[in-house]
């Protein structure tokens, strides 16, 4: 049955046989008892479903990404312990020292780095684009060791809506995969798969969650980009760490979901754990309540803070007078997210006065759950930035960043007031 997102949010997923637990049970186990020798050799083999070990697959972690996949519209997805692995898998998993991939500029001050840093540890280099630049100026970017292009649906903390359309014919053209990075729409206000996205990541820790209870992260693969066209010989060609195994040949559309554990979660393991994934599920079990609350009230208050001299700007995309009103209304007609980001006249000082006299809304390094919180990301997610780069990554130094809850939105506003009251 291909039932609508809202029952996939609370159905999809694990389906218990007659007899068995309602409620997705946590198999809180490292192992699994086979009786044949024969069975669990081909498990090595990759040749019989089946778990063997933890850090590779477990039952409830399995059925959570069944529920991932499906509400994306994707063939198959991977838990990871954080959006972190899942966006250093999403790339490792089809590039190497000496590759490069074009990312999106506006995007997590830890993916800069991330990608910035780390991976350039690793030899594999960032190209980052300016989605301001010409198509023209972009296409000088590639080379033939291009191997993603990457962006996110709604950038955090910047809040720049990616025309995903145009990314991925940029990538299409040159044969590669689009990753989008969907954490803030979640599948509930987009589905970048839809729009030509070939691989989709999320920090579960956010929305999906919804409650701020554990750290967590997906890599969905949508199951169309043809790996097997000439660019990507580690899923075309053997495997020889693993018998030769072609993923391509083997495993069909599911080649990059399968290689990403087969390779990379047994070499790196960064596995969710059985717990964290039962929480997870109950998070996306309200998903679609949730999103839309957060929306609603995100646009009450973007609607507010409009309206204030003391306010110096506001950036919400679902706002119709934001200027990325027709990106956003075309990619998540249902509304972005609940982050909001805007400037208070009166510098540094009145920001922090702000934020101090605030009683509802907390002060934390967190976005996207249940609580409206708020956040200074120049002088914390995004600290290690420097100058140029935070301009880069949207992220002026008076920008407030609120993540709007879903409490009654009258007292978030009241709260909003008082606030701004005692800045002045
Ligand atoms: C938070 C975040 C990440 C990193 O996820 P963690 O779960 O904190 O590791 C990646 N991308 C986006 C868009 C995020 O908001």
């Amino acid at each position: 049955m291909d039932y609508k997102i809202e029952t996939k949010c609370v159905q999809a997923g694990y389906q218990p046989k007659n007899g068995e637990p309602r409620v997705l049970p946590i198999y809180q186990s490292t192992t699994y008892k086979y009786d044949s020798a024969q069975y669990l050799g081909d498990l090595f083999d990759l040749k019989v479903p089946g778990h063997m070990y933890t850090r590779l697959s477990n039952p409830t972690l399995e059925y959570v990404e069944q529920k991932i996949a499906d509400l994306e519209g994707g063939v198959g997805a991977m838990l990871l312990s954080s959006g972190q692995a899942a966006n250093l898998f999403a790339i490792l998993n089809i590039a190497k020292s000496g590759d490069n991939f074009i990312s999106a500029s506006e995007i997590y001050g830890g993916t800069v780095n991330l990608f910035g840093v780390t991976m350039q540890k690793m030899g594999i280099e960032v190209r980052f684009a300016d989605p301001k630049m010409s198509d023209e100026e972009i296409e000088k970017l590639f080379d033939d060791r291009t191997r993603a292009v990457f962006g996110e649906t709604v950038s955090n903390p910047a809040l720049n809506v990616l025309d995903i359309e145009r990314f991925a014919k940029l990538a299409h053209d040159h044969d590669i995969p689009l990753i989008i990075d969907n954490t803030f729409a979640t599948p509930i206000n987009c589905r970048p798969f839809e729009f030509g996205a070939d691989i989709v990541t999320h920090s579960t820790t956010k929305y999906m969650d919804g409650h701020a209870t554990c750290v967590g992260g997906a890599l969905i693969d949508g199951g169309k980009f043809n790996w097997a066209n000439g660019k990507f010989p580690e899923l075309s060609t053997p495997d020889e760490s693993y018998h030769g195994t072609v993923y391509t040949d083997s495993f069909g559309n599911m080649a990059y979901i399968v290689k990403a554990r087969a390779q990379l979660m047994r070499d790196l393991g960064s596995q969710m754990s059985p717990i964290a994934s039962f929480i997870l599920n109950l998070g996306l079990e309200t998903l679609h309540l949730r999103m839309a609350r957060h929306c609603e009230n995100g646009l009450k208050v973007a609607e507010f803070l409009a309206g204030r001299d003391d306010i110096s700007w506001v950036n919400y995309p679902s706002l119709p007078s934001d200027p990325q009103y027709p990106l956003a209304n075309k990619y998540m007609p249902k509304g972005t997210c609940g982050v909001i980001s805007f400037g208070i006249k009166g510098g540094k000082e009145a920001v922090v006065k702000f934020m101090e006299s605030l009683k509802l809304a907390a002060m934390v390094v967190h976005v996207a759950d249940a609580r409206t919180s708020v956040l200074h990301p120049a002088s914390t997610t995004h600290r290690q930035l420097s100058d140029e780069q935070l301009v880069a990554a949207g992220v002026p130094g008076d920008m407030i960043r609120m993540s709007v809850g879903i409490e009654n939105s009258e007292d978030i506003i009241e709260d909003i007031k008082q606030a701004l009251e005692a800045a002045k």
